[in-house]
């Protein structure tokens, strides 16, 4: 009982986020069967910023096999809320932070939602943390961490994200 309590507490549909937060549509497809441009089957997701097949301002996350293996739901949620990152951080937009000096032109294509800064571009890293806050909140995320004694996995059941990325938010957070 107290555990369905806390999977809707932490738990949100993000794609009504992001639609919400900014107009962004999120869809799932399979790359390949749907012959994204740009895609050469190692695609997880990609940002559409100015409109893809008659919509506006699209995310689009691969549902098919990606180095023979497909993503998981927790990857999903977190693709998507990464390319919603690129979206904030790097594209001329009224929402943008603008924290490079010139913007992203067209679209984001990407391999990986989760990235570690010393392995990949600084957009990249900036997107995968922008995921991170948005799907594990600082407060909810501490708590659940003293809550479960510091257990990646059951904190990442808790936000319905992978264990990894809970360590990627851990780290950062100081909690480790
Ligand atoms: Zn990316």
């Amino acid at each position: 009982m107290n555990c369905c309590r806390r999977y809707h507490r932490l738990i949100f549909h993000v794609e009504a986020v992001l639609f919400g937060a900014c107009r962004l549509f999120v869809e799932y497809c399979d790359f390949k069967r749907e012959k994204i441009p740009g895609s050469s089957g190692s695609l997880c997701g990609c940002l559409y910023p100015d409109g893809y097949r008659g919509k506006d301002r699209i995310v689009l996350v691969n549902t098919g096999r990606i180095r023979g293996h497909q993503l998981s739901t927790e990857e999903r949620r977190t693709t998507a809320a990464h390319e919603a990152g690129h979206y904030v951080l790097h594209c001329g937009n009224k929402e943008s932070a603008q924290l490079f000096f010139r913007f992203t032109k067209g679209p984001t294509f990407c391999r990986k939602a989760e990235c570690e800064e010393e392995l990949f571009s600084p957009m990249e890293y900036q997107a995968s943390v922008f995921a991170a806050c948005l799907l594990m909140p600082r407060k909810q995320f501490v708590s659940e961490w003293k809550n479960f004694l510091g257990s990646a996995a059951k904190v990442a059941e808790s936000f319905c994200v992978s264990e990894s990325f809970v360590r990627f938010r851990a780290k950062r957070l100081g909690c480790e």
